[in-house]
Order: C-alpha cells, then structure tokens, then sequence
C-alpha cells in the first residue's frame, strides 16, 4: 500500500492554494468544508473564487507564486495550467516537508485527493492513487448507494453514548461485542430514525437476547427490481428472513441476502392461500424470536396492500417497524406504458380504486367516477372488467373513452392492450389477457393521438 488514507483533521489550520481559477474553485470549496484557513495565491483570482472566499479569515493574494509562501503550510494545493509553476511548487513543498497536492498530476503529489462519501462524522475515502479516477468514481456511487443517508444519525448517536458505554462495559471486548450486537439489533435503526432513547435499551440492556426484532414493512414495485428504492436495497440486505406473495417478482427476491430464508405467503392455485390473520400473527411471532424480518409487498405497501393491517397487529405487540414506499402499480405501468396519468388538458386527477368484483359485481360510486377528463385506475379489475365499463357509461361517461390494460406491468412480459369502454371486454377476452393487471380508463391512454 505505497497510498496510507489519513484523516487530515484542517479545522483552523493554515492551507496554501495556488491558482485561482476553475480547477482552484472546486479544490477550495472542498477545503472550505473541513474548516481550513485558506491562501490563495495567484496573479488572476477569478471572480467566483474571490466570492467563496469572501470571509476576511482566508487570504487572497494576488500575487505570482514563492517559496515564500510555503513556510506554516499544513498542506499546499497547486491548481494552475502552468506546469512550470506546479513543478515548482511540488519541489519547494517536498523539500519543505509539506503535504503537497498537485491537480492531475500524480507523480508530483505526495498527497492526493480521494473520492468522498460524505455521512459526517462518517467519512469514507475512496482512492485509487490518480491512476484510475473513473473507476474511484464508480466505487463512490456503489458506496453512497448501498449506505443510507442516516447512517450519520447513527455515527452520531454512537458518539454520544460512547462514554456511558466505557462506564457500564469496562473491559473493550465486552464493548466491542455490544456495539457489534447492537449494530444488527434494531436498536441501529431507531438511533437512525432520531430515536435515541428507544435505542439505548438495545445498547444497555442486560442480555440482548431477550430483546425483540424487528419488522420492515417494504414496497417491492410493480416488478422491475430496477424500480425498488435504494431503502428497500439496504433492508434486502439486512433482514434475515424474508415474506413475500405473488405480486412480488422472482426478480426482486434475487436482490435479497443470500442466506436469508425467505416464506411464501401468498395465494397460488392448488395451494390454501395464506389469510391475513395468519400473516400478521407471523410477522408478530418472527419479530418477538428476535428476527428481522422483511415483509415484501408487490407495489406500495399501503395502497390495496393491507399495509394498515400488518402494522396495527405490530403496535399492539410494541413491535418496532418501519414502512418503506415503493412505486405502486399505477405509476409503474402508466410510466412503462407511455400514459401520463394527469395531462393539463386531459386530466385534472387521477383516483386509484378496487375494482375487485363481489358476486360479479364491482359496488362503486359510479356517478364520482364517470366526470370527463379524469383518470381512473382499477387495481383488481380484470374479472369485473364488463360490470366496470357497463356502469361508467351507465353513469354518464362516453362510451368511445379510452382504456388501457397493462399486464404484468414493468417486467419483460408485460402488454398493452387498447380499446375503450365498449370495446375492450372483448379485447381482453380475445387475448386472454394474463394477470396481474391494470386497467385505466380516461383520455389520457390516447393522449398522443391528437
Ligand atoms: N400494493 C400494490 C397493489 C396490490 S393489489 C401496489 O401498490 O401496486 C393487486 C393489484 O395490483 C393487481 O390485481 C393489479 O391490478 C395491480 N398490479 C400489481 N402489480 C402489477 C403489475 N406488475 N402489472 C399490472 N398490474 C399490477
């Protein structure tokens, strides 16, 4: 390892910058993050470094570069396009002992600027020695990816209990074996949601053992795994045991830990189905044996998901869980489809509703539903697809209006299928159209025709 990543603590501290131009600016604007005391020396400083640097503590000198200037430095960065000048500086600086950083020009740096993931007071420096910045870049973004935002909530609340921790846990292994459990407790994810204290019967408690899991209530999308949240990725990845149904796509499920165990709980013909009863009481007992368990839920889990159900059953045991927001069904298919679900000539809004039948008829306010220029999307719909269109035309809505199937929506299966009120029951039933699918009705599925 010729490269050793420091922490270079600038706070206060006194560093030189030679150049004033573009490449100096974004070098200074990092620097002024950490708190350094800057000069800038140069002959011309442009007018938006000048204006960074407007504060009186830093230093704009415009002046041709010096040894002079190096003495006192604790770091000096060379931005300018005269190599003459960055060779100079690089030497004066080597010889003086000071840090030096010379902007793409590895061989003259005996210190170089790495990739950053900034989750203050969690830093993570990625470097690649100036040989390869595209790839530093690309590690950069799988990092920021896969950390969550919060995660500096977490270094925080570390931080602060980190006294305390010395005073009940004396010895460092015993520490360090907590802060371990603690950290795959859901005690890591309350101090993240900001709630301290809830986590502090993780990090303190006698025996960790006894204390309960946790459950992620998480959308999974229409199908594409492209389409889960970054959210939904991390907590793929730190649950251990996994429940999902039918709408969730073998896809998707890919994307989860290797050696998690995952639970169908769904509906599949030939099979007894699952009754939500039986899920919620799962989810409780899983939680209560200490698990983290991932409850994945095609779409968003609290639009027709029953989301609602699961998390009343865990409020009641004092489960602690989170929610996470996934693409629902209607904006998944709409986008993948090419129909904009409000238009500002055809479409002031847009209503999701269930249009699963009850003994072949689907009960709705049909009058509400049947206005012009509005968007609605059955969830549920294919098996009351006549009892629908008979009843929006019935209700006032013009029998030419526009409507879409989308089947199997976002995934490499899904099709399109176009008709209008009148016509498309036949459509589908010609086409044996395959489930899961949405149908929209309303100007907007023909917006481009115009
Ligand atoms: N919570 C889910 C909806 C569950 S209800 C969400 O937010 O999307 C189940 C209904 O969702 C299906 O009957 C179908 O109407 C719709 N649906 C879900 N995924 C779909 C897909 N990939 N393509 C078409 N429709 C889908």
């Amino acid at each position: 390892m010729r490269y050793l990543p420091l922490h270079f603590d600038l706070q206060g501290r006194d560093v030189l910058v030679v150049g004033g131009g573009e490449i100096a600016r974004r070098k200074i604007e990092l620097l002024l993050r950490s708190g350094a005391h800057i000069t800038v020396v140069s002959p011309d400083i442009s007018g938006p470094v000048a204006a960074i640097l407007q504060e009186k503590i830093h230093v704009l000198n415009r002046q041709v570069y010096a040894p002079g200037f190096l003495p006192g430095k604790c770091l000096v960065v060379a931005a300018t396009d005269d190599e003459t000048v960055n060779e100079a500086v690089s030497r004066d600086a080597k010889h003086l002992g000071v840090p030096v950083n010379v902007v793409d020009s590895p061989a003259l740096c005996t210190v170089t600027f790495p990739a950053i993931i900034d989750r203050e007071p969690l830093i993570i420096s990625v470097g690649s020695a100036g040989l390869a910045p595209v790839l530093t870049r690309f590690v950069r973004e799988l990092i920021e990816r896969t950390l969550p935002e919060r995660i500096s909530v977490l270094a925080k609340y570390l931080g602060s209990r980190r006294e305390k921790l010395k005073k009940v846990f004396t010895d460092i292994e015993s520490r360090r074996r907590r802060t371990e459990a603690f950290m795959a407790s859901p005690g890591a994810e309350l101090a993240m949601s900001g709630e301290g204290e809830k986590a502090d019967i993780h990090l303190f408690a006698d025996d960790i053992s006894t204390l309960a899991g946790e459950v992620y209530l998480v959308g999974a999308g229409p199908g594409d795994p492209d389409l889960l949240t970054l959210r939904a990725l991390q907590l793929m990845q730190k649950a251990n045991v996994v429940l999902y149904d039918n709408l969730v796509s073998p896809r998707v499920l890919d994307r989860v830990r290797r050696d998690a165990t995952l639970e169908f709980v769904g509906k599949r013909s030939g099979y007894k189905s699952t009754n939500q009863e039986d899920i919620n009481e799962l989810l409780v007992r899983l939680a209560q044996e200490g698990n983290r368990v991932l409850r994945l839920k095609g779409g968003d889990p609290f639009i027709f998901g029953r989301g609602g159900e699961e998390i009343t059953a865990l409020i009641e045991k004092k489960i602690p869980f989170q929610v996470v927001p996934g693409i629902t069904a209607a904006a998944g298919c709409a986008a993948y489809a090419g129909i904009p679900l409000t238009h500002r000539e055809l479409s002031q809004s847009v209503r999701f509703v269930t249009g699963h039948p009850k003994n072949g008829q689907v009960d709705l306010a049909w009058k509400e539903l049947s206005h012009a220029n509005e968007t609605v999307v059955f969830y549920m719909g294919l098996g009351g697809l006549a009892s629908i269109c008979q009843q929006l035309v019935a209700h006032g809505r013009d029998a030419g209006t526009p409507v879409a199937i989308i089947s199997k929506g976002t995934t490499p299966e899904q099709q399109v299928f176009k008709g209008t009120l009148e016509t498309i029951t036949g459509i589908a039933a010609r086409a044996q159209v395959q489930s899961p699918t949405l149908i929209i009705v309303g100007e907007v599925v023909d917006f481009n025709r115009s």
